[in-house]
């Protein structure tokens, strides 16, 4: 199958980035190591473990309570919340070929957007853990927003436009805020495609609103969806998506 686009949105939690390295809860032991403080690691790695069996997975404390890693894990102890974000972002994983896949689709003219369920952000705007990895990793050559329930978020000047505020993708009212603004430089939402790994919120509500969507299932499978094409390794893109002409 090919889809022809003009744009392309991607997901950031499991398809650009993978926390795998993150799931080790050694990664407190190395923290309270640095601050001289060895005697906590035990509690650490307890409270680390109840707040994953309140949440289920690493993923959903990353997506929506990652606040609770640093008051009810870190004590809101400035220094260790400055060395989890250090390690953090040391041990988050890319996607395999993602960067061969974006390079090939700019040279296509596809813009690129990364579209994220982001719901909070803790200080201040620009240093979010999303934005932070694509300046680390440098694919800010290749994305210059970054979409989500915060509002958009320049990557080059880390501005805000608040007109995606308090929309999300899992309601699916960000999806509809998205293709307004395509259309306003005439990019109708079946010439845009949307990539991600979770039905609920990348493809669902995407393909409802007339989105092309893939889900990406190289890091996690989260079972059936609406979406046009499966992929599990991002070189697949270079046969899937080509540029529509008008
Ligand atoms: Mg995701």
């Amino acid at each position: 199958m090919i889809i022809e686009a003009k744009w392309c949105g991607f997901d950031y939690g499991q398809c650009i980035m993978e926390p795998g390295g993150l799931r080790n809860p050694l990664l407190y032991g190395d923290i309270y190591k640095i601050l001289g403080k060895p005697e906590l690691i035990p509690d650490k790695i307890k409270k680390y473990r109840v707040l994953k069996e309140k949440y289920g997975s690493y993923g959903s404390i990353k997506e929506g309570h990652r606040d609770e890693i640093y008051s009810y894990v870190l004590d809101d102890d400035p220094a260790a919340i400055e060395l989890f974000a250090a390690k953090e972002q040391e041990l988050l994983d890319m996607g395999e070929g993602m960067e061969d896949a974006l390079k090939f689709l700019q040279e296509q003219c596809i813009e690129l957007q990364v579209v994220s369920e982001m719901k909070k952000t803790l200080g201040p705007v620009g240093t979010d853990i999303v934005s932070r990895f694509l300046k680390n990793r440098g694919l800010t050559k290749y994305f210059k927003e970054l979409v989500t329930p915060q509002g958009k978020i320049s990557l080059i000047d880390d501005s805000v436009d608040p007109k995606y505020k308090g929309h999300t993708k899992k309601t699916g009212t960000l999806y509809d805020v998205l293709a307004e603004e395509l259309l306003e430089r005439g990019i109708k939402p079946s010439e845009a495609v949307m990539i991600g790994d979770k039905p609920a919120t990348d493809i669902n509500p995407a393909h409802e609103r007339g989105f092309k969507t893939i889900k990406y299932t190289g890091f996690i499978d989260l079972g059936e969806s609406k979406a046009d094409v499966e992929i599990s390794h991002f070189s697949e893109l270079t046969q899937i998506i080509k540029f529509k002409k008008d």
